[in-house]
């Protein structure tokens, strides 16, 4: 399978080399060519997921240098369980938080990591990754990349502008992982990612890559739990389940709607926001208007540039069909509150405040069966799910083990000299 930028479909590359680029050479994201029908009959009922994703993902790495390892690469990224709980008698949670940094992000980070440490490894050579993050993301991309031999990580986050769990969820590393503090904000870690980029010391020294979720590599595996969900539903039921994606920057939401096109039992697609609302007023309007993003209690959501927006438009080109396909729905920080805490009284389940935008609009929606997607772990926001639901959450052992570790990282302005210097102090290795 070949793929193509969305915005040129002559720009063709392999899959490993769109996952080397990341990015198109004209801007755009990289998606498949085409989306091939499924033969449901080549899945068995007790696949395990790591199995299933190996059958399925198997048609878009044919030909590729990389589809001999897909089998490892499935077992080694997907270790972890994928559970759905019945929450009543039509709606469903698809937890997808049981990684090791308790978000669903875990899902494509690993599967990248796999896919980069072995590019490199092919080709004999060393990446950089540099990544600026506000929560989730770098914690992810640490974790997965920990110890990949062929790989460096440099992460950059806003000093004083996140949590504590958080902050130590990215400085517990060592070995090829390089945390540091920059004293500004996040959009000053993410100019500097993006001068380093052009930058000639960088240039001259590393082989700079990102690991953002533009990556195809971190699609698929999304695209991979919709259609294995939608599948285990439809066998159970004999109906398609809908899903309800909480969604920042589309990217989650995107592998779903790759799944149904495909021919997976998926009935439709709902996208709730936080009050980041860039998706509702385009549907509403027509017109897509960007902006700065709004922080908000869902704070893994606050995107006011989403770039996968791009892949799903790439599949409903027309705003009359993307108005059939598409439905969003902006949930504020209020909202969110009383869903937790309704959630809670009524189904004595916890969740995190990104998932409760998924619960307060299954209330709005047909009674149909909807499948809600839990995206993180609520103990991953305690300070502000504990204090709703009025009592203590408690720590699992592997978060509890990370939280433990020495926290390591050096500290910067958002000054690209200081960044090269640390190079030569030994913070990062050469
Ligand atoms: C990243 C993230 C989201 C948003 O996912 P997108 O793919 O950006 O839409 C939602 N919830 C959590 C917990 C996340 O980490």
């Amino acid at each position: 399978m070949v793929f193509v930028s969305t915005r040129n479909k002559d720009i063709k590359k392999s899959l490993s080399e769109a996952i080397e680029n990341g990015l198109a050479a004209d801007g755009g994201l990289f998606v498949p060519s085409y989306f091939p029908r499924i033969d449901l009959s080549i899945f068995h009922e007790n696949d395990t997921f790591s199995e299933f994703a190996f059958k399925l993902l198997s048609i878009f790495f044919k030909h590729d240098i990389l589809s001999e390892y897909l089998n490892d690469f499935c077992q080694a990224a997907f270790n972890f369980p994928l559970i759905i709980k019945k929450i009543d008698s039509n709606t469903n949670c698809l937890e997808l938080f049981h990684g090791p940094t308790l978000a669903f992000k875990d899902f494509g980070a690993r599967f990248l990591a796999e896919c980069l440490n072995k590019i490199a490894d092919i080709n004999k050579k060393k990446f950089t990754i540099i990544v600026a993050t506000s929560g989730d993301t770098g914690s992810a991309v640490a974790s997965a990349f920990y110890k990949k031999k062929n790989v460096d990580v440099i992460i950059l986050f806003p000093k004083d502008k996140i949590s504590l769990r958080q902050k130590k969820l990215l400085t517990c590393w060592d070995n090829n992982i390089f945390s540091i503090s920059v004293n500004g904000r996040f959009d000053d870690c993410q100019s500097l990612v993006k001068s380093a980029f052009k930058h000639e010391w960088w240039t001259a020294n590393k082989t700079l890559t990102t690991a953002n979720s533009i990556n195809i590599a971190r699609m698929l595996p999304q695209m991979a739990y919709y259609a294995y969900s939608s599948l285990l539903h439809y066998r159970k039921n004999s109906s398609k389940t809908g899903f309800i994606i909480p969604s920042g920057n589309f990217g989650n939401a995107a592998g779903a709607y790759w799944a149904k096109e495909m021919g997976f039992p998926i009935r439709e697609i709902v996208m709730p926001t936080n009050a980041n609302k860039v998706l509702v007023d385009y549907l509403e309007s027509g017109i897509y208007n960007p902006r700065e993003s709004i922080t908000t209690l869902a704070n893994a959501m606050d995107v006011g540039k989403p770039s996968n927006l791009e892949r799903i438009d790439n599949l409903f080109p027309r705003i009359g069909s993307l108005r059939k396909n598409v439905t969003s729905v902006s949930v504020n920080d209020e909202k969110i509150k009383e869903t937790i805490s309704r959630v809670y009284k009524k189904y004595k389940y916890i969740i995190c405040p990104h998932t409760a935008t998924g619960f307060y609009v299954r209330d709005m929606l047909p009674k149909n069966d909807w499948t809600i997607v839990a995206t993180a772990d609520p103990i991953k926001f305690e300070t502000i799910v504990e204090s709703i639901v009025e009592k203590k959450l408690e720590v699992k052992k592997h978060l509890q083990e990370l939280l433990d570790r020495p926290c390591k990282y050096n500290e910067i302005n958002q000054n690209m000299e200081e960044l090269i210097k640390l190079n030569c102090k030994g913070g990062i290795k050469s």
